[in-house]
């Protein structure tokens, strides 16, 4: 079941992927156990009540056995009634008891389910968020988003609801079971002649409903990832008018769902209805047999009576019993696919632990000989021994055809892969060796479109601060202001405390890059990496970051992607990557003079609104 894995993955992703069902169930049953003094209360409360209510068919039965024997004797009626009262009131006491008992349970037992869930939830969002990025790369966000919340909403009940269900049903068949051999072992025996019919066809039934709800839950989540993706992407769709097709791409993930759900109902159908069928059968010979009994004088009517409600008693149990299990089943299927999740251990070694390190104002990055391919693409080989020093202080420009590799050095700076050969250094350190956080504050990024959170102004800007209370709002003013975002945030009438909307909507594409360079130098990173942009903005706000952003890469390492001649005019260095070496590299000047592949590039590729002059 490697349902979590794109079709161009190899399997190997999950290591535990194939939990055997019993271990399954045990594992989900067991999510339960924090809440054992709760369900622990819950169950007694769950054993009262199922008393209670196997108490009052005997009762039932002595009332009506009392009518019928005052009735005959003619003997006088207040004696008569004072029995029924009697009787009357026991069984008011103990309806009385049972509905506070049963009260009681299910507060309990929802209680502890929503809190089972609770729990579930934020563990696998935990596990989920500390993968490594090339899980990411490799795994579709609606999968992620089903398991979180489909699938943990199927197992939700299963260690607690449905336990008592099941612990309620089977006390209520059991004792029921009890009273009926009690009241007559031979009607007994007779009604349960029907219990092999009925386990075959529970058999082949629940092996039927297991199947189904894998598959239908592999179909939702592709139906989940679809929408994900429309609506994440409705500028797209809108743009190319592709809000039929989307529609019917979902309808497409959705039919499969609705193919397997209707396999299942039929399957419930034939399964419910045999049964009661079964069931209806066994009671009618039941009513005929105990009948004749009773006027054969083997069997008083009361006692045929109570009989007829324990064995109705025992048959609504034993078929809800069968309902919570066909539940349990779901919950099973939804456990496995959770616990996988869960049991995923990250393919990339933690950060080492040490705190700060190197002089504060270092920032010298060096690439050893470094071989790269992406875990999704393992066969494609990016950068081939690719070897680069960027001296503190620098401005180190890459540029190159796209494809080339420039992205991926960017990312592997931020470590978010490790190459497979060769090293990357942070001021002599190698990255793996560095405090995860502490590395994340020293190399900052902004990219060509950055990505906002769907909160403040405020929230963006602060975000890159692993204690975001610890900043003062001036902080924040004074970096904004360094971004040349101060004005435009000020002009709104929430100012700092404007929604962004998701990724950022809400802002114009100079104002997400100067709230994302704010965020960028809060930390005050040696290192900033800049990923320019291609698609210009307009001239006014292109003015705005480009000043912004000149204030802030003084004084700082700055590798950047450049897509503009003016960048790389003012580069200490520029290296052209093509198939994930560095082929050239130099100043803007010398590489010019020398006609070569950079020459090449510049004449190309390189915009800007010097492009003319400088290559005519
Ligand atoms: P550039 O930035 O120079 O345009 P990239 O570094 O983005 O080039 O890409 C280099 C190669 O790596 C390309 O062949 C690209 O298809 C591949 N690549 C980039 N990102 C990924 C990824 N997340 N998974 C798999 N392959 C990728």
């Amino acid at each position: 079941d490697y349902t979590l894995l794109r079709d161009d993955q190899d399997a190997g992703d999950f290591e535990t992927g194939q939990q055997r069902n019993g271990a399954s169930a045990w594992r989900l049953i067991s999510l339960a156990k924090e809440q054992a003094f709760v369900l622990f209360l819950g169950t007694v409360a769950l054993l009262v009540g199922s008393l209670a209510t196997v108490a009052v068919p005997k009762l039932a039965g002595e009332l009506i056995d009392v009518c019928i024997t005052y009735g005959k004797e003619g003997s006088s009626g207040d004696e008569a009634k004072d029995v029924l009262n009697k009787k009357l009131l026991q069984i008011i006491g103990i309806l009385a008891v049972g509905g506070i008992a049963t009260g009681i349970r299910t507060w309990l037992f929802n209680a502890s389910a929503e809190k089972v869930m609770w729990r579930l939830r934020n563990n696998l969002f935990t596990h989920i968020i500390l993968q490594e990025v090339g899980f990411f790369d490799r795994v579709r966000t609606g999968e992620l988003m089903n398991r979180l919340s489909e699938d943990t909403r199927l197992m939700k009940s299963a260690g607690t609801i449905s336990i008592s269900i099941a612990l309620r049903s089977s006390v209520v068949a059991i004792f029921g079971l009890i009273l009926m051999f009690m009241t007559s072992p031979l009607l007994s025996a007779l009604t349960l002649a029907c219990l092999p019919f009925l386990l075959v066809s529970f058999r082949i039934f629940s092996k039927l409903n297991m199947k189904y709800t894998a598959e239908m839950l592999t179909a939702s989540a592709q139906a989940a990832t679809v929408a994900e993706e429309c609506f994440g992407s409705i500028r797209t769709v809108r743009s190319f008018a592709k809000e039929t097709a989307s529609t019917e791409r979902y309808a497409g993930a959705q039919g499969q769902v609705l193919q397997w759900g209707l396999k299942s109902a039929r399957s419930s159908g034939f399964f419910f209805g045999f049964n009661s069928i079964i069931g209806t059968g066994s009671i009618v010979t039941v009513l005929w047999f105990g009948a004749r009994q009773v006027v054969d004088g083997k069997l008083t009517a009361g006692q045929l009576s109570s009989f007829v409600i324990y064995a109705l008693y025992v048959g609504t149990n034993v078929g809800s019993l069968a309902s919570v299990i066909s539940n349990l089943i779901q919950a099973v299927g939804a456990s496995r696919r959770v616990f996988e999740l869960l049991d995923r251990q990250p393919r990339q070694k933690p950060s080492g632990n040490e705190k700060p390190m190197g002089a504060p104002e270092g920032g010298e990055v060096i690439f050893d000989n470094v071989w790269f391919s992406y875990p999704s693409r393992p066969d494609v080989q990016v950068l081939k021994g690719l070897s680069l020093h960027v001296q503190k202080g620098q401005k180190f420009a890459l540029v190159g055809a796209s494809g080339g590799g420039k992205s991926t050095i960017v990312n592997l700076i931020q470590r978010f892969y490790d190459p497979q050969r060769g090293s990357i250094t942070l001021d002599g350190v190698h990255l793996p060796e560095i405090q995860h956080e502490w590395l994340h504050s020293q190399v900052s990024i902004v990219s060509q479109e950055p990505i906002l959170f769907a909160e403040s102004i405020l929230y963006n800007i602060t975000f890159g601060v692993q204690d975001p209370s610890s900043i003062s709002l001036a902080q924040v003013e004074e970096a904004a202001k360094l971004a040349n975002a101060f004005d435009f945030i000020q002009a709104f009438p929430q100012g700092f405390n404007t929604k962004v909307g998701e990724r950022g909507i809400r802002l114009s594409g100079g104002q997400k890059q100067r709230v994302a360079i704010a965020r960028a130098i809060l930390t005050k990173p040696r290192i900033l990496l800049l990923d320019e942009a291609t698609s210009a903005l307009d001239a006014e706000s292109e003015a705005l970051v480009q000043e912004a952003l000149e204030r802030v890469e003084a004084g700082r390492t700055v590798v950047v992607i450049a897509h503009r001649l003016s960048t790389v005019k003012t580069a200490d260095e520029v290296a052209v990557i093509d198939g994930g070496v560095i082929v050239e590299r130099g100043t803007h000047p010398d590489l010019l003079a020398k006609g070569g592949a950079y020459a090449v590039l510049v004449r190309r590729q390189l915009s800007g609104p010097k492009l003319e002059s400088s290559t005519s």
